[in-house]
Parts: structure tokens; C-alpha cells; sequence
């Protein structure tokens, strides 16, 4: 049962929320006792137990202290030494899609061009003629020799089927016949800016590849999901969430999908706080004589603008000073956020005045630093601000860089396990020296960047546990970095928790409320069966959820 007082002492106000603590003589709803809890709260780190009242965090201390928030009718659970952490919250997400692609063909996992094959086959029939074949997050580095795919390997096995199915970066597609036709695309068809249509070099036929702003000349055909479709995926991606110990998500999305989210809490179904990012292409939403209400809650918020400086590693788009050691004539390109030229300024500009958050994708080093220096450029006109601005990835710097995170009080929302995925085969794409200051945690916290931690799910595993995982190891997934890759870039494990909880709360404006165990907080806690402190990296990857518990109601319970 909710306790309105508790609701009535709690507002929102401007930007923050209120954080205030509870009347001391309350009786619990439920109690932890005998738990490692680890509380990334650096006044009163460790604790025992804790207890819930409501929605909200009553007490934060020793079993014994629990005596007397324990009444008749409070619920009380003994730990056996379970490890008790802030719920998480994963910085960077495609939620939506990542729901969908929970039913849809799964590639990540084909190592070969047969396997591939077999499950785009497998879907069409299991879909029927004219179904589209989505999403895969496919990965050919995985492939021996690490070749794209191409539409002649699918088309026999989709003469009925249009096949749009991503690189697991989102930043490519292979399509097959039947899609490149419902698009109109032929040969000659030309590569809208920030684009890029793949042709065979031999031959010069199209091989179905597309890239970055390319892909828009398929997508735009694919129908629309029903809204009920919609929601269906958003429940099937919170319960996903839910059972990692995830109650807190940053989506990188579109006002249409805020709309599902809606609907969702008004069906009181919204099992984790979202906070939403959509396209700063789409800012007149949010600033403007046509700016659009949208209503705000402790489960929904806009969060403010997403763009897109540039492309990805993986697809050779991610933009570099200098060319890709694997194909000199590729430096990678600018994304179509990017034009116009001047377009972005305008819009951060924009944004500024409009007192919004900005997060901008960047991954190349060009990338970052063009984006540093517009950053840089509206922040010494416009004077102080608690910004809060954004780079997402921040994942490759020229090291006089580094500093500037610090200085201009940004936030660099990474996700380590790129770190440990792409380390198998970054160094091949730009080699060595490049390396040394690619996917640098270590670096960029140094140099007083906040690091939010996030999966970017779909693109990897909606598990803060891995990311954690890969943040304190960087151990590649195919183990030849037994003492991490680029070891000098690995960080504390007080350091990766805090990336999954303290941090992108503050990334939201929300550190007065949740991303600590803290009397007076959000009651969204996760309960893990493995003390991370206790048991070298490797077992982190065993370490199971026990119980999500999300507004001091209980998500998901592993039974
Ligand atoms: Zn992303």
C-alpha cells in the first residue's frame, strides 16, 4: 500500500525533485535484514539492512536499528548475505526496439554465413509470405574471414519476404531483393548525404548493404507497428529490464513511442522509470510556438535532444582525424544531423535557449571534437548553466580532449561492453595507437567527465551486469585479453556500480531521488545472489538477480 503522506511530502520541483526523509516513528511495509548493502551513498557506504515504507526508502543501517521500523504487519526477509544495490539504470537504450527484437530473428548469435541464412529462412517461414524480416543485430566480425553479408545469400530463401535486418550498431542493413524494390533502389540510385549504398567493386551490382542515412531509403517503406504492437513490445522489454535489476532507462527515441510509454503507466504497467531523448531534428517539439505538453511523472519525462555527430566503429561511418587503417580512403562520415553545415549549432543554440539537455552521439575522435568545440562555443556565450549536456559513447579522443570533458561539466554516456565486443577487432579498423584512447573509462573519469553507464541496447545485451563485467576486466569476448584490453582504461568496481546507478541519475537530474540507498529515497533496489566485492571478475558474469523491487513493489523475482 502506497503511504500518502509520504506522497504529499514529495513534489516535483523545476528540473529536480524533492528528496526529504520520512517521520521517524513510521513502521516498514518490508524489512532486509542480514544483506551486504552496498549503498553508493559515500556518507554511510556499507549497511546491513533496510527498510521500506511505501514507495520509499524508510531506513539504512544495522539489523538491530530495523527493531523498531518493525510492526506487526511488516514484511520481513532475511538476506543470507545477498548483495543489496540502488536499482539500476541503464544511461542509453533503443527500448522500444529493443522490445520488438525480443520476437523477432535473432543473428547476433549466427557465426557463420550458413547459420545466418538458416535463421533469416527459419523466420520467413515462421512469418509467411509478405511479413517484413527484422531488426538481427547481426555481427560479421564473428564470420571466418570476417566478410559483410549480402543479398545473394538470403534472396533464395526470401522470395516473399522483404528482409531489412541491422548490423548489431544500427549503423548498416542488408536488405535483400525483394525490400530494394519496394524502395525503388537500382544501381544508379545516388546515396542521400550522410549515406552510403554498397556495390560490388567488380561487378558494380548492388550487394544490399546499406549505411547510416542510406538506410532511411528502406526503412521509410516498412509499416508501422500497431499501437498495440507497441505496447505488447514495451511489456515484454520492461519485464527484460525488470529481470537485470533494471528499474531506471534512458531511451534514445521519438515522441511517438512517449505516447506508448503513457499509455502504459496509465495502465499503472510501467515497471521502470523512463526518461525519454528524442531527435533534436524533431526540436520544435520541445522549444517554439508548436512546442507540445508533455506531461511529466516520477515514472515519465522528456528528457530532452538526441543527435547524431557521426556513424559507427563497426561500419567504418564512426568519423577519424585520420583514415581507417583497414581502408585508407575511409575517414567515415558526418551523420545527416550534421546538414546542412551549421544546422547543429543552430540547434544546440536552440536548445540552450530553451534551457533543454542535449545528448549527442560521437564516436569518432573527429566526431567528439567537433562537437566538443560547438559545446564549447554555446556554453562561453551563454555563460553558467546546470547543463548536464551529453556525449554519447565518447568512445574514441585525441588525448588534448580529455580535459575538455572535465572543463565543460559534460557527461560521457559509454557502455562498456562495446569495449569488450568491438576489442576483439578495433585495432584492425584503426590500429594500435588509436586504441590507446578508445573506449578510455579510466581516462575520461580522470579528467572529470561523469560517467553514466549504459548497454545501448540492442546494439548489446540490456545487462548492467556485463557492463559492469567488461568495465572492471576488459576482458574481449573471444578471452585473448585474459588481463584486459588496454588494461590501463579499467575502472573500480565502486566506480562501475556507481556508472549504473548514482551517475545516470544525476545524467537525468534525479540524484536527489534515486540512484543511492538513502532514507527518503525511491524504494528501487536490486538484490543480487553473489557479492560482486567478493569474487574475482569472471564470476561476475554468474551473478543472478534476486529480486527487482521498483517503487518498494516488487518487479521480478527469480523463483
Ligand atoms: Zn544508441
Amino acid at each position: 500500500m502506497k503511504c500518502l503522506l509520504f506522497v504529499s511530502l514529495f513534489f516535483l520541483m523545476g528540473l529536480g525533485f524533492s528528496c526529504q526523509s520520512p517521520p521517524k516513528n513510521e513502521m516498514a511495509d518490508l524489512v532486509f535484514l542480514n544483506g551486504f548493502i552496498w549503498t553508493v551513498n559515500p556518507q554511510e557506504p556499507e549497511a546491513e539492512a533496510l527498510a521500506i515504507k511505501g514507495n520509499r526508502i524508510l531506513k539504512v543501517g544495522s539489523n538491530a536499528e530495523m527493531k523498531s521500523a518493525t510492526g506487526s504487519s511488516t514484511k520481513v526477509m532475511d538476506l543470507e548475505g545477498a548483495l543489496v544495490l540502488p536499482g539500476f539504470s541503464d544511461a542509453h537504450t533503443h527500448f522500444l526496439d529493443g522490445g520488438f527484437s525480443l520476437s523477432r530473428v535473432q543473428l547476433r548469435e549466427a557465426k557463420t554465413p550458413d547459420e545466418f541464412i538458416a535463421r533469416i529462412a527459419g523466420k520467413a517461414k515462421e512469418l509467411g509470405e509478405g511479413s517484413w524480416i527484422l531488426n538481427g543485430n547481426w555481427d560479421h566480425q564473428q564470420f571466418d574471414p570476417p566478410e559483410l553479408p549480402k543479398k545473394e545469400w538470403i534472396d533464395p530463401v526470401t522470395p516473399d519476404n522483404p528482409v531489412c535486418v541491422n548490423r548489431l550498431d544500427g549503423h548498416m542493413v542488408l536488405v535483400n531483393s525483394a525490400a530494394l524494390k519496394i524502395a525503388g533502389i537500382e544501381k544508379h540510385t545516388p546515396p542521400p548525404e550522410g549515406g552510403e549504398i554498397l556495390k560490388d567493386p567488380r561487378t558494380g551490382e548492388l550487394t544490399g548493404i546499406l549505411k547510416d542515412a542510406a538506410m532511411d531509403l528502406v526503412t521509410a517503406h516498412i509499416p508501422e507497428p500497431t499501437f498495440e504492437e507497441k505496447i505488447d513490445a514495451l511489456e515484454a522489454a520492461l519485464k527484460h529490464a525488470n529481470r537485470f535489476g533494471v528499474t531506471s532507462i534512458h531511451d534514445m527515441s521519438y515522441a511517438s513511442h512517449f505516447d506508448v510509454y503513457r499509455e502504459l503507466l496509465n495502465r499503472k504497467k510501467l515497471t521502470a522509470r523512463m526518461y525519454v531523448y528524442i531527435p533534436i531534428s524533431a526540436i520544435g517539439l520541445l522549444a517554439g510556438p508548436q512546442k507540445k505538453d508533455f506531461p511529466r511523472s516520477d515514472f515519465l519525462r522528456i528528457a530532452g535532444l538526441k543527435g547524431f555527430a557521426d556513424g559507427a566503429l563497426g561500419s567504418s561511418t564512426a568519423l577519424f582525424f585520420e583514415p581507417y587503417t583497414d581502408d585508407p580512403s575511409k575517414r567515415g562520415l558526418f551523420a545527416a544531423d550534421m546538414f546542412p553545415e551549421g544546422i547543429m549549432e543552430k540547434r544546440l543554440m536552440e536548445a540552450e535557449e530553451a534551457g533543454l539537455q542535449v545528448a549527442v552521439h560521437a564516436i569518432g575522435d573527429k566526431a567528439n571534437h567537433v562537437i566538443l568545440d560547438l559545446f564549447e562555443k554555446v556554453m562561453e556565450k551563454k555563460g553558467e548553466r546546470d547543463r548536464r549536456w551529453r556525449i554519447e559513447h565518447a568512445q574514441h579522443i585525441i588525448p588534448e580532449d580529455f580535459e575538455r570533458f572535465g572543463k565543460l561539466n559534460l557527461i560521457a554516456s559509454v557502455q562498456p561492453y562495446h569495449a569488450i565486443d568491438d576489442g576483439r577487432w578495433a585495432e584492425d579498423k584503426i590500429g594500435r595507437e588509436r586504441c590507446r584512447f578508445t573506449y578510455a573509462y579510466r581516462s575520461l573519469s580522470e579528467n572529470g567527465a561523469l560517467l553514466a553507464c549504459g548497454s545501448d541496447w540492442t546494439v548489446a545485451p540490456l545487462d548492467p551486469l556485463t557492463g559492469i563485467f567488461a568495465a572492471v576486466s576488459r576482458r574481449t569476448l573471444d578471452g585473448k585479453n585474459p588481463n584486459g584490453w588496454i588494461p590501463e582504461e579499467k575502472i573500480a568496481l565502486e566506480e562501475a556500480i556507481k556508472g549504473y546507478t548514482w551517475n545516470p541519475a544525476f545524467a537525468e537530474f534525479a540524484e536527489s531521488v534515486k540512484g543511492s540507498l538513502e532514507e527518503g529515497k525511491w524504494a528501487d533496489v536490486v538484490i543480487l545472489d553473489q557479492n560482486l566485492f567478493q569474487i574475482p571478475p569472471e564470476k561476475i558474469l554468474d551473478t543472478k538477480v534476486i529480486m527487482t523491487v521498483l517503487d518498494g513493489e516488487i518487479v521480478y523475482k527469480n523463483e
